[in-house]
């Protein structure tokens, strides 16, 4: 399962299971970082377009966390507070989905072939 296949449908949702979503995603392109929201959430990212990304329920369960240049929509589950997935637009205003890799369905993050990214120098 560590082998890129190229992306393929996942099922993801927080911990109690309130926010839900499905995402076309590639394992074998994903990312850690170290800026200062990454590193303290333990985000493993992989990032999908609008039209690789579902979600299935729990919008209104979704709280959104802002910073910086408040381009990126941190959110997380009102409830468990579990960060499953962010939301932002591109420069070109393209609607573009930060999946936490850590948060699909029968994914072994630490089985992937992570990329480090050093956002922390950004
Ligand atoms: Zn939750």
């Amino acid at each position: 399962m560590t082998e890129s296949t190229g992306p393929a449908t996942h099922q993801g949702s927080c911990h109690c299971g309130k926010v839900r979503f499905e995402a076309k995603v590639d394992l074998g392109n994903v990312i850690a970082c170290n800026c200062s929201i990454c590193s303290r959430s333990g985000y493993v990212l992989t990032f999908v377009g609008q039209d690789a990304f579902e979600l299935k329920a729990g919008e209104d369960a979704l709280t959104d966390y802002q910073f910086g240049e408040k381009n990126i929509h941190h959110l997380f589950c009102a409830t468990c507070g579990v960060r499953a997935f962010g939301r932002g637009t591109t420069k070109d205003g393209t609607p573009m989905f930060a999946v936490n890799v850590r948060c699909l369905e029968g994914v072994d993050a630490d089985s992937l072939n992570i990329t480090r990214m050093d956002g922390k120098s950004l």
